[in-house]
């Protein structure tokens, strides 16, 4: 991320070309609409400020989900306005959930602000800075409803080697700790044309991974009437020649349906790894969480994908302390952690979200009993990895090689990769071997195995690297940036639409 220093008033306009920032708060749904945004910039005409430049544009894609999201958004809109006032000309411009929730208070609170625009407003960002420009006044466009689908936009993709395609956007359950449904609206799905004519572009352009992404990828198909869509789409993923890694993010408990599972088994090129969020192992919170399905229910599943893809990592989301949960109510969530053998999982404490049903619940939890039972689930889920990632030892894998290496790599010189299921690997490369770029893929055996990620050191026999069109796409994306890297969306990815307080993985 560029971090802009208030003596720092260098700007690097020098080409006529104005130049921008998106700093990204939030979930994937987030990133890849900062992706749409970068995108959008770029084709009117933007470029991607250099590191330690100031940006003469710094767009904001903001999060309501996060708890203190608006205190972290003022703040950040609060050191920019000095060097707003210093430099003539510059923009700043607030998108995303917050934008929507808050809608004309950002304004108010900070009108050195030039454009809010809501959720279904992405496209109209380059007209409303232009508008703002031009008319010398703050615009604010937030539409209740989409008007032009997300994906429809043009995208400037983090990594050539993988793409996000969006399948849907919106969800029709009303969970009463979230607040996607009352900011991002009734589902809308894609036509699946669209979706696989854009999987197909991403993979003409290098890619070699999708990821499908919808706040429900399972009810996907519930707006053109057809309740096998998803598993289909899955399929027809299977016959784009050259996508070797297809992902989805995320399933809902209750509309998961064997042909997905069926689909996923008999798909080569769908990846064996399942992210399906539990919430609450007990049925009580479930129900006071509105989540329609039962704990039985949701064993039963994974057990119905182990039984087809029995080497598949299912990870999960958990919410702690949700209003009302007891201590009985918290050991069936510790009940079903330990019984389905989740390879991670996203941790979360509850807090209030301002918005959601749940805000206003009786029988809130005192922070001290969350923490403590967080502790505890935290405790438990960490053994299950590292015994679960302990039963890697000794397997061969195939890893994607990834750009960004781990916090350790300038001492160990490793580089990253992700197996096919989805786990972590940090790897070393045998000397004399030859090097992989990332995009490239290498087959190795793990030597070592923590909680969160796995180690390799292999020997130079058993080392091998398979060079993708993925690693030359990357190699052409590099000499294109002159090596002055091109990453523009900020802020690590987290899960769909859950409070992030004390989040683990
Ligand atoms: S948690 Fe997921 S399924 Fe529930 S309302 Fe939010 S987006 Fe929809």
């Amino acid at each position: 991320m560029v971090t802009l220093n208030v003596a720092e008033t260098k700007t690097s306009s020098t080409e006529n070309a104005r130049t921008y920032e998106v700093r990204t708060f939030g979930c994937q749904m987030n990133v890849h609409d900062s992706e749409r945004m970068s995108g959008l910039l770029e084709s009117n005409g933007y470029v991607p400020v250099k590191e330690g430049e100031r940006p003469d544009l710094v767009v904001f894609n903001t999060c309501a989900v996060r708890e203190n999201a608006d205190n972290k958004l003022y703040g950040n809109l609060g050191m920019l306005a000095p060097i707003k006032r210093e430099n003539e000309g510059m923009q700043i411009a607030v998108g995303g959930c917050l934008a929507q929730k808050d809608q004309d208070t950002i304004l108010k609170k900070a009108p050195w602000v030039d454009v809010v625009f809501g959720t279904h407003n992405i496209g109209s960002l380059p007209t409303l800075l232009e508008r703002a420009r031009h008319n010398d006044e703050a615009q604010a466009e937030l539409l209740e409803s989409l008007e032009v689908f997300p994906s429809t936009l043009p995208t400037k993709r983090d990594h050539v080697y993988s793409g996000w395609v969006s399948i849907s956007v919106g969800c029709n359950n009303t969970c009463t700790f979230c607040i996607v449904p009352s900011l991002r609206g009734k589902e809308k799905d894609r036509r699946p044309g669209d979706i696989l004519a854009e999987v197909q572009a991403l993979v003409d352009d290098g890619a070699i991974e999708v990821t499908l992404l919808g706040q429900n990828v399972n009810s996907y198909g519930v707006e053109f009437g057809d309740r096998q869509a998803f598993s289909k789409l899955l399929r027809a993923c299977g016959e784009i020649e050259g996508l070797e890694r297809v992902r989805f993010t995320s399933p809902h408990p209750a509309m998961f349906t064997d042909d997905v599972i069926d689909a996923m088994a008999e798909t080569p090129n769908v990846m064996p790894v399942l992210h399906m969020p539990l919430q609450s192992g007990s049925d009580k919170v479930l129900k006071d969480m509105k989540r329609s399905y039962r704990s039985k229910k949701f064993l039963g599943i994974l057990e119905k994908v182990r039984e087809k893809m029995p080497d598949a990592a299912i990870t999960t989301d958990i919410i702690v302390g949700f209003p009302g949960e007891t201590e009985e109510d918290f050991q069936e969530t510790m009940r079903v952690v330990e019984e389905s053998r989740f390879s991670s999982a996203f941790t979360f404490q509850y807090s209030i979200r301002p918005g959601t049903p749940a805000a206003t619940m009786d029988h809130q939890v005192p922070k001290d009993v969350v923490q403590e039972r967080y502790e505890r689930l935290t405790a438990l889920q960490d053994r299950i990895a590292a015994e679960e990632n302990a039963k890697q030892l000794g397997k061969t894998v195939e890893l994607m090689v990834v750009a960004e290496s781990g916090r350790k790599a300038e001492q160990t010189h490793r580089l990253s990769g992700r197996t096919r299921d989805m786990r972590l690997v940090h790897f070393s490369v045998p000397e004399g071997a030859e090097q992989p770029r990332p995009g490239d893929l290498v087959t190795l055996p793990i030597t070592e195995a923590g909680s969160f990620h796995l180690l390799s050191d292999p020997t130079a026999e058993q080392y091998s690297v398979r060079r993708s069109r993925a690693g030359d796409a990357w190699d052409r994306a590099q000499a294109d940036s002159c090596g002055t890297g091109t990453t523009q969306v900020s802020g690590g990815p987290v899960n769909l639409g859950f409070p992030t307080i004390g989040l683990r993985k």
